[in-house]
C-alpha cells in the first residue's frame, strides 16, 4: 500500500470540490482493500470562503490551510486548532506529493511555478498559468520529478492517446481538440447580441465555474486550450485543430503518421481527468459514469463557426505570435469576462474588446522572465480596461 499526499489550491471551486470527491471515493475503496493507494490531503487553500474551508479541513484533516484573506485567519485558527494557517497558496506545495492547482486565472501562476521548482507533480486545472507563462514554465519541466498532469478533459484525453506512441515527436500528425460548442452553438452574431449572463452560464454538457463557462460560450476556452496543447505537447499551431462535437463524449483525438486516430471517450465528468492526474501512471478504481452504448446514438462533428466565435481565432493569433502575447490576451480576457459577468458588457463585445486590446500589444523579445509575463498580464488588463471605458 502507498500513500499519496495531495494539496489543493482553490479547494472551494468546482475542481477543488470534485478533487475531494475523488479522494473520498478512492479512500473508501482503499478501506475495503480494493485499492492500493491511500490519498492524504496535506493542504487546502482558497480566497475567503472560510466556512467551506473549515468544513473541508474538519473532514480531510490537512496540516496546512491557506487563506488569501488575512483578516479571516484568526477565525480559521480558532475553528481549526493545531492546523497551520498561511496566506500564500504556494506554501501548500511543501508537504505534498501532488499539487492540484485549481486557482482561477493568472493568480494561479505562483502555485504552478513553486510545484515544478520543487520537482513535484502538478495536477494543472489552472490553464492560464501555463498559457500565459509558457516561456517561464517550460524550463521548470526539466526539474527531476516535475511533471504536469493536465486537469483539462481535452488535454487529459490527448495525454492518454499519446500513450500509444513511443515517438510522439515523429509519429504525431495532428491533435484534434473537441469543443462542445457551448450554449450558443449554431447561433449567429445577431442572435447573440442581447444574450444574458444566465444564458451564457447554462452550459449544455459541463458543470464548471463561471469564468470557464463564459469562456466556453465564446470559444475562448477552446482557444486557450489550443495554446495549452501547444505548450504541453510541443506541437505546432498548424497541427492543432478544433472540431465541434456537441455530445462531449470524445474528449479529444490524436492522428498519427500512419493515418490512425486514437480518441478518448467517457461521460463528461471532470472527476475522470482529476483522478487520472492524481493516480498516473495508474488509474483510479472509481468510474464516475460510464457510457451507455445502447442510448448513445450519435457522435456528431462540425467545423467551428469562427465568424461568430472570433475569440478562437484571436487565441490562435496570440499563440502564433508567441512570447508574451498569450499572457496579454488571457489577461484582457479575464477583464472582459468580469465585465460581462457584472452586466456591463454585451456578449459579442467580449471578442471586440479583445480584438481592440490585441491591436495595442507590444511584443517583448528575447528570453522572458516572470517579470515580463507579469508585465504583459498587467498591460493586457490595463488595455482591456481602457477599451471598456471608451
Ligand atoms: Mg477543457
Amino acid at each position: 500500500m502507498s500513500t499519496v499526499r495531495v494539496s489543493i489550491a482553490g479547494s472551494s471551486g468546482s475542481i477543488g470540490t470534485q478533487t475531494l470527491d475523488v479522494i473520498r471515493a478512492e479512500n473508501a475503496l482503499c478501506a475495503q482493500g480494493l485499492s492500493e493507494i491511500e490519498y492524504v490531503v496535506s493542504g487546502i487553500g482558497l480566497g475567503s470562503n472560510i466556512d467551506v474551508l473549515i468544513a473541508q479541513a474538519r473532514e480531510f484533516k490537512p496540516a496546512v490551510v491557506a487563506v488569501a484573506d488575512r483578516s479571516r485567519h484568526q477565525e480559521v485558527r480558532d475553528a481549526l486548532p493545531g492546523v497551520t494557517v498561511v496566506r500564500d497558496m504556494a506554501e501548500l506545495v511543501n508537504g505534498a506529493d501532488v499539487v492540484v492547482n485549481a486557482v482561477v486565472g493568472f493568480a494561479g501562476l505562483p502555485v504552478t511555478l513553486e510545484t515544478l521548482r520543487q520537482g513535484k507533480r502538478l495536477a494543472l486545472a489552472n490553464k492560464e498559468s501555463l498559457i500565459a507563462a509558457g516561456p517561464v514554465v517550460q524550463p521548470l519541466r526539466s526539474v527531476p520529478g516535475a511533471v504536469i498532469g493536465p486537469v483539462d478533459s481535452e488535454h487529459c484525453a490527448v495525454h492518454q492517446c499519446l500513450r500509444s506512441t513511443v515517438r510522439p515527436g515523429v509519429e504525431v500528425s495532428r491533435i484534434v481538440l473537441t469543443a462542445s460548442g457551448g450554449p450558443f452553438r449554431g447561433r449567429t452574431l445577431s442572435d447573440l447580441a442581447e444574450v444574458t449572463v444566465q444564458q451564457a452560464l447554462a452550459h449544455p454538457t459541463w458543470n464548471m465555474g463561471p469564468k470557464i463557462t463564459i469562456d466556453s460560450s465564446t470559444l475562448m476556452n477552446k482557444g486557450l486550450e489550443v495554446i495549452e496543447a501547444h505548450e504541453l505537447f510541443g506541437v505546432s499551431y498548424d497541427q492543432i485543430e478544433v472540431v465541434v462535437h456537441p455530445q462531449s463524449v470524445i474528449h479529444s483525438m490524436v492522428d498519427f503518421s500512419d493515418g490512425c486516430t486514437m480518441a478518448q471517450l467517457s461521460m463528461p465528468d471532470m472527476r475522470l481527468p482529476i483522478g487520472y492526474a492524481l493516480a498516473h501512471p495508474n488509474r483510479i478504481g472509481t468510474p464516475f459514469g460510464r457510457i451507455d452504448w445502447s442510448t448513445l446514438k450519435h457522435l456528431d462533428f462540425s467545423a467551428p463557426d469562427i465568424s461568430t466565435f472570433r475569440c478562437l481565432s484571436l487565441a490562435y493569433q496570440a499563440g502564433r505570435s508567441g512570447g508574451t502575447a498569450p499572457a496579454f490576451l488571457s489577461a484582457a480576457n479575464e477583464i472582459a469576462v468580469e465585465a460581462f459577468l457584472a452586466g456591463s458588457l454585451k456578449w459579442p463585445d467580449i471578442a471586440a474588446v479583445l480584438e481592440a486590446s490585441l491591436q495595442k500589444y507590444a511584443a517583448t523579445n528575447g528570453t522572458l522572465s516572470s517579470d515580463d509575463i507579469i508585465e504583459a498580464d498587467r498591460a493586457g488588463r490595463e488595455e482591456a480596461h481602457r477599451v471598456l471605458s471608451q
